[in-house]
């Protein structure tokens, strides 16, 4: 994009997405297409050979979330956790350390738990919102900080620039899963942070339709690395994936501007809620990431997690809502509630990022906000 165009929503609808030059197509057409005509051997044209290594609808996808992401160049993969693979088997080895967040997602724990460790990368979950705790937890091996923030059920706030300081004084790379606030809300990598992860699955597709995951580096170097993973490993998207991708990238402004105001509702009224214990919201003054999330966030999100007096108190909130619908995942324009104790993050039970068994977690969607309320308090009532 032109230099001069650096709006958020502008960039989201225009990068990596000009009108196609042969039909004038205002949205790029999805190529389904494996192969490309070589004009004599070697002799390709725009660079495409075969779309495990490069696919149109890929490339237009790729450029906008670099654009959105701030970043020197976006890789996307068939899931978020197909990018963090690709991720740690770039930038770590065998006999290397990484901290993760004590909070991590269950996937993330699982995948370094049961795939990386085996390998032979070791790692130890830290109270990422605590600086002081993270210095103390880096080792002369440690080659990652792994960061989730809001984190995922816990909505737990970590400070981006303070541990992107912590990570380059240990000659470490600070990545930032940035799935929860999506690139409207942070931009990580204006902060100091390497790399960015998503599982655009949630809010960056935004209409729980598609799976789907992407990396965006701050360094070209680290970029073309990357890249070579990417093709070599070969856990790349579909380009109907990506086009559903991008389209939903094009509306990402004004969706997290409804689901933000819906959930600081939400969270509001929960609090008074004689039947809720404590609400998890970064958006509350008291929440004790409050004033960093003010600080590195344009607004608090559309997550909002809660616990009950017991487990079968929440298990039974769970279980009533009719407009929030329970399931997996987040980020769509429909509301979802879940059990993450006993759902998303049942594969961290008996772990040391075990979840309180007591927790409610809400997926505030975009729909008329007095629905929801109501919705949510004849299920607690
Ligand atoms: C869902 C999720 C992932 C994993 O992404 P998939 O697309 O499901 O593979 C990673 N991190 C966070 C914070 C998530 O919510």
């Amino acid at each position: 994009m032109d230099n001069d165009v650096q709006g958020f929503e502008t960039l989201a609808i225009h990068a990596g997405q000009e009108p196609d030059p042969t039909t004038g197509a205002v949205v790029p057409p999805i190529y389904q297409v494996s192969t490309y005509k070589q004009d004599g051997i070697g002799g390709l044209r725009g660079g495409y050979e075969y779309s495990r290594s490069a696919n149109p609808t890929r490339t237009a996808l790729e450029v906008c979330l670099a654009e959105i992401e701030a970043g020197a160049r976006g890789l996307a993969f068939a899931s978020g956790l197909a990018a963090e693979d690709a991720l740690l088997r770039t930038v770590c080895r065998p006999g290397d350390h990484v901290i993760i967040p004590d909070d991590a997602y269950g996937g993330t724990y699982r995948l370094f738990a049961k795939v990386a460790e085996p390998w032979g990368v070791s790692f130890d979950p830290a109270p990422l919102g605590d600086v002081a705790a993270v210095r103390a937890a880096v080792r002369p091996d440690t080659k990652v900080i792994w960061v989730e923030t809001p984190t995922n059920p816990l909505l737990a706030i970590s400070d981006i620039a303070a541990l992107a300081g912590v990570a380059h004084e240990a000659g470490a790379l600070l990545v930032v899963d940035n799935t929860f606030a999506s690139p409207y809300l942070q931009r990580p990598l204006t902060l100091g942070a390497d790399v960015v992860v998503h599982s655009t699955t949630k809010y960056v597709g935004g209409h729980s339709d598609v799976v789907g995951g992407a990396l965006v580096v701050a360094d070209a170097g680290l970029g073309e690395r990357l890249a070579f993973h990417q093709n070599a490993m070969g856990a790349v998207p579909g380009p109907f994936d990506c086009w559903l991708t991008l389209r939903g990238i094009r509306t990402l402004g004004v969706r997290m501007d409804r689901h933000c105001a819906n959930a600081e509702r939400v969270a509001e009224m929960l609090t008074r809620h004689p039947a809720v214990r404590s609400v998890l919201y970064p958006g509350l003054p008291d929440h004790p990431g409050h004033e960093v999330a003010a600080k590195q966030m344009k607004a608090f999100g559309g997550m909002v997690s809660f616990r009950m007096q017991s487990e079968e108190a929440a298990v039974r909130v769970c279980e009533r809502t009719k407009l929030f619908t329970l399931g997996e995942s987040l980020g769509g324009v429909e509301s979802l509630i879940e059990h993450p104790g006993r759902m998303t993050h049942a594969s961290a039970a008996g772990s040391p990022l075990e979840v309180p068994a007591d927790l409610v977690r809400l997926s505030v969607g975009i729909e008329d906000v007095e629905d929801l309320l109501r919705d949510l308090e004849l299920a607690l009532s």
